[in-house]
């Protein structure tokens, strides 16, 4: 699982430390390795982190002090990150939906960077934070990704240029086009694919009098979760490759917003097994129920897209392993975590057992529901 002294650290945490109900713990000297991991792969890049992948104020803090930007989603997030004394230049808004209000109470509190994906976007940040720099977010194939982020945001590339161009005559300041190739995205040629459909534009638009000092290549970088995924340093030869081939010594500024990679492999949950049961007496497939499921923090096991390790606390290795069906706790069929999926987890698992459910720092927390059932939220200590 490569957790190695991370492990330590942590299990000494949870040894020390108990807890009724589910607990998440981040390992933050984990997260600042993965930030300074992710500059060494990609030395030319601003990183802003995705704050929505997981907003702990330590995790905000301490990527602050590494001179990590932010990129937020919402008015909360950058207030947030203001309270936090992050400067109104280190954050974006980088959601392309956004309220008026939530525009004109960004503008208030300094923030000068936008995204946008359609005209009527533009027309109010236009009107409710005059003169900012604005970036396009484009579609792009999100093919490979666990937890693509397709067609929801972006405009076609030809839109894009109709809506830069205009920004300009709105008083913006164009500054480039944003991409996402999707979260958890495990083919490292996405982002050539991306740089490809997009490259003309630049050209197009400097020939037209619009110079795009910026281009936001996005997050999708991964966490090592079972399946094996390439390494940062891969990542960050094949964007450098292909920012090489598609702009030559002209590469815009470049700017990745990692949500995932940042925090995802810096967190584990641990749970409790609630009940171990079968349908028939002959079935071989056990049910494991646990007191943490999909609306408990654990979302992106929808689709069984995110595959978590999971682990049964203080069983020897040798133990004998049968196939489970893995659910959640709360009254609603959805709640199953895995089922076509073979996990295999001890054949003397019973009701009581604590397990650990490994590389949970990403979409967690923020991904549980406030009391479905009257489970609580899950709650988090940075370490
Ligand atoms: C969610 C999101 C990210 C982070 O994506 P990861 O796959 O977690 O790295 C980055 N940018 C935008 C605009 C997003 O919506």
């Amino acid at each position: 699982m490569g957790t190695g002294s991370l492990m330590t650290k942590l299990d000494t945490f949870f040894a020390q430390n108990s807890f009724e109900e589910p607990h998440l713990v981040i390992d933050l000297d984990k997260v600042a390795s993965n930030f300074t991991n992710l500059i060494s792969a990609l030395p030319k890049a601003t990183v802003y982190y995705a704050v929505k992948a997981n907003p702990e104020p330590q995790i905000l803090s301490r990527l602050k002090d590494l001179g990590s930007y932010f990129d937020t989603a919402s008015i909360t997030e950058i207030k947030l990150c203001l309270s936090l004394g992050i400067p109104a230049e280190y954050i974006s808004f980088g959601n392309t939906i956004k309220k008026q209000g939530d525009i004109s109470q960004a503008f208030e509190l300094g923030i000068r960077s936008y995204a946008f994906d359609s005209e009527e976007e533009l027309q109010k940040i236009a009107r409710l934070a005059p003169g900012s720099d604005i970036y396009c977010r484009v579609l792009v194939d999100c093919a490979g990704a666990d937890w693509p982020l397709n067609h929801k945001f972006g405009c076609s590339t030809t839109m894009a240029k109709e809506l830069l161009l205009k920004s300009a005559d709105l008083g913006l300041q164009p500054i480039g086009l944003s991409f996402h190739v999707g979260s958890q995205q495990t083919q490292t040629s996405q982002w050539d694919n991306a740089l490809h459909q997009i490259q003309g534009l630049y050209k197009n638009l400097k020939e037209q009098g619009i110079e795009l000092s910026t281009l936001n290549m996005g997050g999708g970088f991964p966490t090592a979760y079972n399946a094996n995924v390439p390494s940062i340093a891969q990542y960050g030869e094949a964007l450098t490759i292909a920012l090489e081939k598609h702009f030559g010594a002209n590469s815009p500024r470049i700017i990745i917003e990692p949500g995932r990679y940042i925090v995802g492999d810096a967190g584990v949950i641990e749970a409790e097994v609630i009940l171990v049961s079968r349908k028939n007496a002959g079935d071989e497939k056990r049910w494991v129920y646990l007191d943490i499921g999909i609306f408990s923090g654990l979302a992106e096991c929808l689709d069984e897209a995110i595959k978590y390790p999971v682990t049964v606390v203080g069983k020897e290795a040798d133990t004998k392993l049968g196939p489970v069906i893995l659910a959640g706790p709360s009254c609603d069929s959805v709640d199953i975590l895995y089922e076509k999926f073979n996990y295999q987890l001890p054949l003397d698992l019973k009701s009581g057992d604590k397990i650990r459910i490994h590389a949970t720092g990403a979409y967690t927390t923020t991904y549980s529901s406030i009391g479905f059932n009257g489970f609580p939220p899950l709650s988090c200590s940075c370490i």
